[in-house]
Parts: C-alpha cells; structure tokens; sequence
C-alpha cells in the first residue's frame, strides 16, 4: 500500500524571552518545592521510576512521546523482558525490534532507537551519555527528550516541556498567546528553569507533568486538589479552561485506500515496505490511495498493477475500516482478490520484500495499525467459516 503519511519531527526555532515572564515566574522557588513534595507524595508507581536506570529512561522516554501512558506500560515491560540493555537493542533485527513496537505507531522511533542504540556502543561504550548535547546527536533524541533523559536519569538541572508541562505552565502564568510559539515554549521553559529547585530536577520535572497529567488536565482540572494552586494566575483569573492557548489547526484530511488479500494456494501476499518513509519496514497488504472517480475495486486493480505488474479479479469485500492517524482520517477498503489469469509472475515496484504466508502466520509479522485490524477481521472469518 504506498499510502505517505508523515510522522513527527518538529525543529523548534530560537528566540528572544519575553521580559515579562521574568516578572511573571513568581520568583522564589516555593513553588518548585511544593511540586516536589506533592511529586513525592502522589506519584504514580511506574516501571522505569524503580531505579531510573538511564536505559530504562531513555526508552520510556522514546515511547512516551506521542502515546499515552497507559498503553505504553505494558510495552515497556515487553520491551525489556526481552532487550535488558544497549547491547540487545543494538543486536536485535529490526523484524524484532519493529514486532515489539508493534501498536505503538510512530515507527520512525523504533528505527531511530536502534541506529542511537548502534551508536551508543560504537562511540560510548554502551553507556547512556549524561549530557543534553551528546544526547540530542542521537537519532530519535531532540530538545525535549535529551532534556528528559538527562534531568530524570541523570538530575541534571535542565527544565523539560511536554504537552502536560505547557498546560501548567501557561495556566501558572495565565500566559496569554499560542504555546504552539517557539517564543511561547521558550518563555515557559524559563519560567520552569526559575521555578526548579537546585538538584531536584529529576522530581520536579516529572511532578510537573504528572500534575499536568493527573490534576491539571485539559478540560476538567482539579484545582481544588492542586499543590500550587495559591499560586495559579489563570485560577485567580477565571481563565483556567482558556489556557494554554492554541493555534487554530487545520481539520483532518479525508484520506480513502483500498488493499487486496491476494490469494494462491491457501497462502496470503504480504509485502514489505522500505526502510525510509512512515511505517518503514513494516509489513502490509499491497494497495493504494483512491483516485478521482474510482470506485474502491478500480482503484485496487490500478494499484496492484501498478506495484505487482499483476492484473486481479476482485471475489468479495472483507471489511471496511476507519482508523486515525496524525492529521489524517483514514477509510480503508479490503477486498479478497486472485491473480487472474492465475500464472502471473509478481514484480515488486514500491516494496522490498515480499511473501506467501498462511493466515495463521501473519502474526508473525510487524503490520500498521489498520492492517493489523484486518488480520484479525481475516482470523476470525476463517475460525467461524471451520
Ligand atoms: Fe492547574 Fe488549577 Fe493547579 Fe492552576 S490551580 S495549576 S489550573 S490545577
């Protein structure tokens, strides 16, 4: 399927501090300390808090980016159930690596962790390194994760700036302009750098986003349980659901695909996808963006012609899904197709590899999110058609 769909990477340019948010950090350190404390208090017991291994931060970090906390517990302890260290990740196959993501999205991160892991051993020993700059040359490690790693494994005293840390600082603040500004994101990462108790940056960084995650949140914040609440300006201003404020977006884009289970002798085609580009080196079933006009069928048909050189009779409908990725809504179209006539010999034009697997051992491969779905539709079809 060549559908592109672009995943995350977002340079943030430099610019000056506005003067006011000098003015307006409220000064004194009280307010970190109250964080700690609260952090200290309420956190929530999760896998890589044990004992802050710097590994075990750096891929919790990885994974967090984009993806909510709960789903990526359980892929955390999966992950290093089965890679314990640098060493591993930088061994593994990316068929193993890409299997263990698998669910998570974003693929750009499991390929980026394995080149940093490649890299760490190469050129550090095996060691994590404990500095923001050595870190951001890493593949996969910007601003913000460098900055995580290196305060949360390291207590460096560097501020860090989620999603969850601009809504609380912003709200802080009663910060009035788009936080989607670089000059926005770099006055609130003052205000937090100001707020930061010396040597406590491992815990008041976290605390911050764990408020931001369990009290502040977007809609419903409980400020009545809220450990800096006597210090909130949008509180006191009444303006807590305005902030932070956001720049208007675009609405998702309407994207409509069709993919063909292609069958032959009991087998399925599967296809793989080239390393670069989104959901590089992923598995999946050949197909396509519609066209003006098309129907679904016609648009399968060009689209295995196209990358197959293979002409096919489309024999019935599987299923239609809806999924969503970043800015876009997709609806995919699966259909059960033959080679017709059946001898034709399969080129592959977009992907690189490709195979004839039994349904049963498709589980054995590392699919898109959409994709996956529709092994599970085809699983279940086959368990009641037995
Ligand atoms: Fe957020 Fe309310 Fe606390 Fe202000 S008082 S930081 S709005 S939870």
């Amino acid at each position: 399927m060549t559908v592109s769909l672009p995943e995350h990477e977002t340079p943030m340019a430099d610019t000056s501090v506005p003067e006011a948010v000098l003015e307006n950090a409220s000064g004194d350190r009280s307010i970190g300390m109250h964080l700690v404390h609260w952090f200290c208090r309420n956190q929530r017991p999760l896998p890589w808090r044990r004992d802050y291994d710097p590994y075990a931060v750096w891929i919790s970090e990885i994974m967090l980016q984009q993806t909510q906390m709960a789903k990526v517990v359980p892929y955390f302890q999966r992950w290093m159930a089965c890679l314990p260290d640098v060493r591993a990740v930088a061994e593994a196959s990316m068929d193993e690596l890409l299997r263990l993501w698998e669910g998570l999205g974003y693929y750009s991160r499991v390929r980026h962790v394995k080149k940093a892991a490649e890299m760490i051993l190469a050129r550090h020993g095996g060691r994590i390194p404990s500095d923001e700059k050595i870190l951001r040359t890493l593949p996969g490690i910007g601003e913000y994760t460098a900055a995580a790693i290196a305060s949360v494994a390291f207590c460096r005293d560097v501020p860090v700036l989620d999603g969850n840390g601009e809504r609380v600082a912003a709200r802080l603040l009663d910060w009035e302009k788009p936080v989607d500004e670089a000059r926005t994101k770099k006055a609130l990462r003052q205000a937090l750098a100001q707020w930061m108790p010396p040597g406590r940056a491992r815990e008041f960084n976290q605390a911050v986003m764990e408020l931001g995650s369990v009290v502040c949140t977007p809609r419903r914040p409980s400020c009545d349980a809220c450990p800096v609440a006597s210090w909130c300006r949008a509180r006191a201003a009444g303006t807590v659901l305005d902030r932070p404020v956001k720049a208007r977006r675009g609405t998702a884009e309407e994207v409509t695909v069709a993919v063909g289970v292609l069958h032959r002798h009991e087998k399925i085609f599967i296809q793989k996808r080239p390393p670069q580009g989104p959901m590089g080196s992923l598995w999946e079933f050949p197909g396509g963006k519609l066209e003006n006009g098309e129907t679904p069928e016609e648009a399968l048909r060009r689209e295995l012609f196209e990358e197959l050189g293979v002409t096919v009779a489309v024999v019935g409908k599987v299923a239609e899904i809806r999924h969503a990725v970043t800015r876009f809504r997709i609806r995919l179209h699966a259909f059960h197709c033959d080679l017709d006539p059946p001898w034709q010999e399969l080129k592959l034009r977009s992907a690189v590899d490709a195979l004839w697997v039994s349904p049963e051992d498709l589980d054995r491969y590392a699919f898109p999110s959409a994709n996956r779905r529709l092994i599970r539709i085809l699983q279940k079809n086959r368990g009641d058609a037995v």
